[in-house]
């Protein structure tokens, strides 16, 4: 893939909205009992959970996207895509860029 290095300001805008999406990522994970225990608290129908699961999963799909299609200020590949494979770890999956690492190298 041709990619040229970008300058340090866009390197670190780039890693801080990874890692925002991140955050959204495991934010959208986490809130998912709790939405459906405040639900079943207002409201214990079928249909009040079903919506709250519903309007849970296409929050997940996008955040997931989102995270899948962040890429790599260092090698310019998909920081948590390698190939089909999707992991969102700290680590760039191609050059092994640390998600804290903010200095260009
Ligand atoms: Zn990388």
């Amino acid at each position: 893939m041709d990619y040229s290095p970008l300058d340090p300001a866009t390197y670190q805008h780039v890693l801080k909205k990874t890692r925002r999406r991140r955050k959204y990522f495991f934010g959208t994970v986490l809130i998912y009992i709790p939405a459906l225990v405040i639900t079943y608290r207002i409201s214990p129908t079928n249909r009040a959970m079903g919506t709250v699961f519903g309007i849970w999963v296409i929050m997940l799909i996008i955040v997931t996207a989102l995270a899948a299609l962040s890429r790599c200020p260092r090698c310019g590949n998909y920081f948590h895509m390698h190939g089909i494979t999707l992991l969102i770890l700290r680590r760039c999956l191609h050059c092994q860029l640390h998600i804290t690492n903010d200095t260009p190298t």
